[in-house]
């Protein structure tokens, strides 16, 4: 009998699929993926030959795993030292839509396996979608909402930033300037099938946020993705040029795309609590983020940009520890309420960016929490003020570190911690590790500014 998984099965809904697109007047399919930088990378293909991408993939080399912010292919890594090898980039229908912003175009998530159809150890989709398994082996699920911020600037030959918005933070005046793209973007979001909880003027100069309401995580990550592709082409219609970047240059508010996550058992929210805290294994879901948090942060934050953002006193997450609403934490309980109920609890992670791979992100968060829960981790208490203005005495007296400033130190982080490393795998870590290296490497003896230039519309 003919399962799902049935290649014939997913060839004939892909055959289905195409016929209606291409009626309805799609002339392609993009295949996207992130890489290790967080950048988007994709592959189009005519909208006939969706069966074939469905089914077989299409054709990209392996050496993505190993291009740097700056599309250097780095050969520094032994599994992928030659220019030699192919793999096949196969399109996930349950992700297919049509991009409202871009309608001769369908965009579909992609997920990649070796030449022979096998696993790929490299397909960051694989790795969150394996952690996802061992979660529900745990009886558990997640559910995350991400907000997104942004720089929105106009769209110039020589890539300056020219703000297109003034503020006030937070106004209407602000959105006033941009109202167009500002239309495009709720139109679109809400064609493309993506859920806005709010939208805002941010904090910055120029800064626009939006989050999106919560799903399960792999939807989550495909999302970010499509979010990004909706937002590019919204701003691109209105003359508009967005920034992702973590920091777009040292005189900008730092872009986090913050992770707000509950973790679920038996339909209970484990991160509903009171108004001091979850309970007790929402608490040990914390416990295990914070035990962690460095080694996922060099995962979720892991860019020269990332950590040129981390400034304490920006609410970017500069120290590890965890607070209840304290907006300078990393990780920031976020309490139900009268209003919104119990399961509106949730931990926001504030350390977290563009340039993270949505997927590895997502596993790394969800592979430290979860430990956290079957060890049973208890958690101190919540720090309410910002452990910047502090003493360094002060700090080390409560245990209150910096999270890694430099790429050695996170890379430290990421190797010292195997619960973590096991979860990207000794391949993808190997690739990973390398990219990071020829990033910093090339950022020698430069200033940061320029630095901070060289990532700015990477994202
Ligand atoms: N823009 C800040 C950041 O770098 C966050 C501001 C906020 O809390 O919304 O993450
Ligand atoms: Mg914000």
């Amino acid at each position: 009998m003919a399962t799902a998984a049935d290649p014939r099965d997913l060839r004939a809904r892909a055959e289905v699929q195409a016929r209606e697109l291409a009626a309805a007047g799609v002339a392609g399919v993009t295949v996207g993926w992130a890489d290790n930088n967080g950048i988007p990378r994709s592959r189009t293909v005519p909208i006939a030959a969706l069966p074939d991408a469905a089914t077989t993939g299409i054709g990209v080399t392996s050496l993505f795993a190993v291009f740097d912010s700056a599309d250097t292919i780095t050969y520094a890594y032994e599994g992928l030292a030659t220019p030699s090898g192919d793999i096949r980039l196969v399109a996930e229908l349950d992700g297919l839509v049509r991009l409202a912003g871009q309608p001769a175009l369908a965009w579909a998530p992609g997920r990649q396996v070796d030449a022979d159809g096998e696993p790929w150890p490299y397909d960051q989709r694989s790795v969150l979608i394996r952690q996802l398994a061992r979660l529900a082996d745990a009886g558990l699920s997640a559910l995350i909402g991400y907000e997104l911020e942004f720089g929105v600037y106009r769209d110039t030959e020589d890539g300056e930033l020219i703000p297109a918005h003034h503020g006030p933070a937070y106004s209407p005046a602000a959105l006033t300037e941009i109202d167009g793209f500002v239309e495009s973007v709720l139109r679109d979001f809400a064609a493309n099938g993506l859920h806005i909880g709010q939208l805002h003027a941010e904090y910055g100069p120029a800064q626009v946020e939006l989050s999106l309401t919560a799903t399960d995580p792999l939807t989550a990550a495909d999302n970010q993705l499509l979010a990004r592709q909706t937002l590019r082409a919204a701003a691109h219609v209105h003359g508009l040029r967005l920034s992702f970047a973590p920091l777009p240059s040292t005189s900008s508010a730092g872009n986090g795309w913050h992770l707000h996550t509950s973790l679920w058992r038996d339909g209970s929210n484990l991160l509903a609590g009171g108004p001091q805290g979850p309970g007790p294994e929402g608490a040990a879901y914390i416990a295990g983020l914070l035990r962690d948090l460095p080694a996922v942060a060099a995962v979720t934050a892991p860019s020269l940009g990332s950590l040129a953002r981390l400034r304490p006193g920006y609410f970017a997450g500069a120290y590890r520890f965890w607070g209840v609403e304290n907006r300078e934490a990393p990780l920031r309980y976020v309490p139900g309420s009268a209003l919104l109920g119990a399961d509106h609890a949730n931990v926001e992670l504030k350390t977290s960016d563009a340039s993270a791979n949505p997927y590895l992100a997502l596993a790394a968060l969800l592979a430290a929490g979860a430990a956290g829960v079957a060890e049973k981790l208890p958690l101190g208490p919540p720090v309410q003020t910002d452990p910047g203005t502090w003493s360094e005495a002060d700090r080390a007296e409560r245990g209150i570190a910096a999270l890694p400033k430099t790429p050695s130190e996170q890379e430290a982080a990421l190797t010292g911690n195997l619960r973590i490393a096991e979860v990207l795998g000794k391949e993808l870590l190997g690739a990973f590790l390398a990219v990071r290296r020829s990033d910093a490497e090339a950022a020698v003896d430069r200033e940061t500014d320029d630095v901070l230039a060289g990532l700015r519309w990477r994202y």
